[in-house]
């Protein structure tokens, strides 16, 4: 899952992101509403999460902005949004769930928290009620950030935990490398070109052929029920 945190207090957003890196999301930061907006505007995030006293503005304009986005473009005018608000700031909370926002919480937070009011905005997302994927003898909990084949645990690495979950929690669609590669890595990090297929080889080792399979000159797709 690919996180925009919008916030201006470098200490906060770093240590934010940090801690939501080591679950295997792909975390990018900006620390306005313009550069948010622009962010929002090129990439295909899967949720924000937004401050709202920020250096040009109010963060609630970028949530306002976003819910208005026309349907089939960038920005995705349904994209989860959580806002990080102060304790004092109840006018405004209740002022953005009013306007789209999906879920907050009140500064200073837990990041244990928040990460699991994430994997809950995550599951409405994508239409899922269940906090554990079961799919054919494949079983995998966001939460633990664990993986069961036919019964027994799979250890996978942060990347091939991120690859198989973005795959699963679509099935049966295909996603093609770059879909993969917008999900998992941020700006920053450094990519090989063939560092997906490389991941999918590993995972294919781990699990066997028949959990990720292949659409030649398309992408990578997960049946809807593993046998
Ligand atoms: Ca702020």
């Amino acid at each position: 899952m690919r996180v925009l945190i919008v916030e201006d207090d470098e200490g906060i957003a770093r240590g934010l992101a940090s801690h939501l890196r080591h679950l295997s999301w792909a975390v990018d930061m900006t620390d306005s509403v313009e550069s948010a907006w622009t962010a929002l505007s090129v990439e295909p995030f899967d949720m924000v999460l937004l401050d709202l006293g920020l250096r040009d503005g109010d963060g609630s304009e970028v949530l306002r902005l976003l819910r208005r986005s026309p349907p089939g473009k960038l920005p995705d005018a349904a994209l989860p949004v959580l806002i990080m608000t102060a304790r004092d700031q109840v006018a405004a909370r209740i002022e953005c769930l009013d306007m789209g926002a999906d879920d907050y919480v009140t500064k200073p937070f837990d990041p244990d928290e928040l990460a699991a009011r994430m994997r809950a905005l995550r599951r409405r997302s994508v239409g899922r009620a269940q906090p554990l994927i079961k799919t054919g003898l494949l079983e995998i909990d966001p939460a633990a950030r664990s993986v069961h084949l036919s019964g027994r645990p799979v250890e996978l690495s942060t990347r091939e935990f991120g690859i198989l979950l973005a795959l699963v929690e679509v099935r049966p669609r295909v996603l093609s490398r770059p879909q993969i590669e917008a999900a998992l890595y941020n700006w920053d990090s450094a990519l090989d070109s063939n560092a997906v297929e490389v991941h999918v080889h590993h995972l294919r080792k781990k699990l066997g052929d028949g959990v990720i399979r292949t659409l030649r000159g398309v992408g990578y797709f997960v049946p809807k029920d593993v046998a």
